[in-house]
């Protein structure tokens, strides 16, 4: 089922993930909602359970978020996992190389330090692994088991603010249950309870080129890092969604990262700016300036 914003209302969402799509219009779609284009980039407003959080503070502007208790990560982790026998390639390894640096860019960068007025600080890059294989498909449950096995074997380090960004390869169809990549889907974010009882957060993300995933530049390491600035931003501001521990999130969009990606408020072509070393971010709501901000000015 495709994921559009009319149907999400009427669902009652206990989906254990915030997802960013784009989807695009089947036919039916597209002769039913006149004027929908792929650049109406959205996702559906997800109602959450904010029951017994009491009321949420007074907003100032439709767009702004709103704190509904849940945990913020403070310092978190970008601990990036790249899937699939491509990131082994020469190709993939230059990309891979210039996606662990953007790891380490992002969140200490001018863009992370929008998200300091939610209670986000600066955080840390740990070391990237790759894992092998050529999936065609990749679900939900692809991606825990496999952030299970790196974690399991030591592979990759977890912590109690890391966030595993697992990066899929060119051409690998991410389906989120409702919607694939194909149909827009560009990544999401979620949590699991890991063995100690405590989560553990992850997000995914397309290799967006094309009809695959969300296109915003042609360029796919582009895409790649747009959508992880995405996810993890919302991993920091709302990890504990995917529990029902509601954090920042804007009732009407969703959550950060959605108002610009997925409400249609901005053109996809609008929708990221390059940070100071060039590196492709997406805009962030900013409350403090009830506007979208792309990098934070010193
Ligand atoms: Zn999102």
């Amino acid at each position: 089922m495709k994921v559009y914003r009319s149907q999400a209302k009427s669902k009652s969402v206990t989906e254990a993930k915030s997802s960013l799509t784009n989807p695009r219009p089947s036919p039916s779609s597209s002769s039913s909602r006149p004027g929908f284009s792929v650049a109406d980039g959205f996702e559906p407003a997800k109602a959450v359970k904010t029951g017994g959080l009491g009321t949420p503070r007074t907003r100032t502007n439709p767009n702004d978020l709103t704190f509904h208790g849940g945990k913020v990560l403070s310092s978190p982790t970008f601990q990036p996992i790249y899937v699939g026998d491509y990131w082994s390639t020469p190709k993939g390894a230059a990309d891979r190389t210039y996606n662990d640096a953007f790891a380490k860019d992002l969140v200490s960068g001018n863009h992370e330090a929008i998200l300091s007025q939610y209670g986000v600080g600066k955080g840390q890059a740990a070391a990237s692994t790759v894992v092998p294989g050529a999936p065609k498909v990749v679900t939900q449950a692809d991606v825990e088991k496999l952030v299970k096995a790196q974690i399991a074997s030591g592979a990759v380090a977890n912590g109690p603010q890391t966030v595993h960004m697992v990066v899929l390869p060119p051409g690998t169809v991410l389906s989120d249950g409702n919607a694939d990549s194909t149909q827009g889907l560009g990544g999401f974010h979620n949590s699991y309870v890991g063995a100690d009882g405590k989560p553990v957060y992850y997000g995914v993300v397309c290799y967006s080129q094309g009809n695959n995933g969300i296109d915003f530049t042609g360029n796919g390491r582009d895409n790649v890092t747009i959508t992880e600035s995405h996810e993890f931003d919302e991993a920091a501001t709302d990890p504990d969604v995917g529990q029902g521990k509601v954090a920042w999130y804007n009732q009407k969009y969703g959550e950060i990262g959605d108002l610009a990606v997925n409400s249609g408020l901005v053109p996809l072509d609008k929708a990221y700016v390059r940070d100071e070393k060039g590196f492709a971010v997406q805009v962030e709501w900013s409350n403090a300036d009830h506007a979208f901000e792309g990098v934070k000015k010193a």
